[in-house]
């Protein structure tokens, strides 16, 4: 951390046409920029694409739109059970993704407001870092005590033959039609919640990944009963499979597979992780260091290997989720401008994959605790969604807690089925806080929920 940081007083704040410049204006940039304005900073901030970043306009917030979208298809399947009749459904693609474009577009706007109304000087232009000190927009040549980099990250896809022909999430968020058949390759969130997307929107989905099961950070329980409830809803898993080479055959894309298969289908959507945006940035002009992974080197401070440089959110590569970008970036405005001193604790960050059903978890997977603590106790419950019994489906839902029998915490809950995001946020506070197995045994259930069956559970298995 710079000696000065927090300690505005022994700088001369003339000297520098801003106190903070931040390039790119995604959720860690403008929490960053705008907190830093509220405790009485000169902020500007440059974003060269679209506000809100990744996550607004190609990544959570139209994701989750999607998602809502293709939990319909389920929904009209159940309804017959609790006594309705519908018409035959019909489904508009073009209608989803104009009104989430027009959903995006509000966004956008309440943004730029937020910024506007913090004070910060919003440039809609390309930054680039001339001097540590020095930032080149617009033209002009803009001076700041501090410089922020959070420019995020984009699709990687590997270099194979035929990659030419595929997208990434980037591009699946505004297909001018939706083909009859897609492939999704990879095996972390983007590529599940995408093939559930897509199945759900009553494409042919067909999901390749390298290794035996997908989402490997989780809980092997919960990815076998999620593999097992997308193997049931149609979606086709094809596990330790890669594609070798794909070539184009009019409208189609015919993936040759490592297992010797070909796959056909209208589209081939690339889902394999994401790299740092921190080309032709200047960086070079710095003493700011990057690692192996291309990302920046920062300290617990966010401060690079250049005193007056700082960097949040994805380019760090720490952990790519929006509310830690955001958590990263008020830490650090509180830090530069506040008087604080604070590190950012990554320990327990609940995280949900919103593939149908959810997955949500929060702590350690059994496997993990294993490692980590003498004894561990499990508790583990499977059992059919109550909407189910008239509805029908095939769903199960599966909760673990996962306890450290010497101090009787709590240090994993994981959840597979319906509102499991929703559920884990809330149980989050109490992990979080160090709850133990006796303070959800002691905690009255909300009946008849789902959620209830995290403080019921009783016997280890
Ligand atoms: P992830 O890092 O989650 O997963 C990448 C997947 O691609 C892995 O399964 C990996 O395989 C595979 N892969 C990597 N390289 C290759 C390759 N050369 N060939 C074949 N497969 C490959 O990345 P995503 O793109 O899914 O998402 C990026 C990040 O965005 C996530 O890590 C997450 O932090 C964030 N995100 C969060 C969401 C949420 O909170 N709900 C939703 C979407 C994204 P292997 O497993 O073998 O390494």
């Amino acid at each position: 951390m710079a000696d000065n940081a927090g300690n505005s007083d022994n700088d001369n704040d003339s000297e520098y046409d801003y106190d903070l410049f931040v390039i790119g204006a995604g959720s860690g940039g403008v929490r960053a920029a705008r907190m830093s304005a509220q405790h009485g900073a000169r902020v500007a901030i440059a974003e060269q694409q679209y506000l809100g970043g990744t996550c607004v306009n190609v990544g959570c917030v139209p994701k989750k739109l999607f998602v809502y979208a293709a939990s319909f298809h389920e929904e009209f399947a159940s309804a017959a059970g609790f006594g309705w009749t519908l018409p035959p459904a019909s489904f508009d693609w073009s209608a989803l993704r104009d009104n989430k474009n027009a959903e995006i577009e509000r966004l956008n706007g309440i943004y730029g407001r937020l910024l506007n109304d913090a004070g910060v000087t919003l440039f809609s232009a390309r930054a680039v870092i001339e001097s540590p000190h020095e930032v080149l927009v617009d033209g002009q040549k803009i001076s700041a005590r501090y410089i922020l980099v959070c420019t995020g990250g984009q699709p990687f896809v590997p270099d194979f033959p035929g990659s030419e022909h595929v997208i990434s999430s980037d591009q699946a968020f505004f297909l001018d039609k939706l083909p009859k058949v897609i492939t999704v390759v990879g095996g972390g969130y983007i590529s599940v919640e995408f093939a559930g997307i897509f199945a759900g929107l009553g494409v042919e989905t067909h999901l390749v990944y390298r290794g035996p099961l997908f989402l490997k950070e989780f809980d092997q329980d919960l990815r076998e009963t999620l593999a097992e409830q997308m193997a049931e809803k149609g979606i086709h898993l094809h596990f330790n499979t890669e594609i070798n080479s794909i070539t184009k055959d009019g409208e189609s894309l015919v993936s040759n597979l490592s297992t010797g298969e070909m796959l056909t289908s209208g589209l081939v959507m690339y889902a394999t992780g994401r790299t740092a945006n921190i080309q032709n940035l200047g960086l070079e002009k710095t003493a700011v260091v990057i690692d192996k992974r291309a990302t920046v080197v920062v300290d617990d401070y966010f401060q690079t290997k250049e005193p007056s440089i700082y960097a949040i959110g994805d380019v760090i590569g720490r952990v790519e989720l929006t509310p830690v970008a955001i958590n990263e970036g008020m830490i650090l405005a509180d830090n530069l401008f506040n008087g604080g001193h604070a590190i950012m604790n990554y320990d327990f960050i609940p995280t949900a994959v919103f593939s149908q059903p959810n997955l949500g978890t929060v702590g350690h997977t059994e496997a993990q605790a294993r490692q980590l603590y003498k004894k561990v106790d499990i508790y583990r419950s499977k059992f059919t969604p109550m909407k189910q019994t008239l509805g029908g489906g095939a769903d199960k839902i599966l909760m673990k807690l996962i306890v450290d029998a010497e101090s009787d915490r709590v240090v994993g809950c994981h959840m597979l089925g319906e509102g499991a995001g929703e559920i884990i946020q809330g149980l989050a506070v109490a992990i979080k806080a160090g709850a133990t197995k006796a303070d959800f045994d002691a905690t009255v259930g909300i009946h008849p929920s789902a959620a209830e069956e995290f403080v019921t559970m009783r016997a280890p298995v």
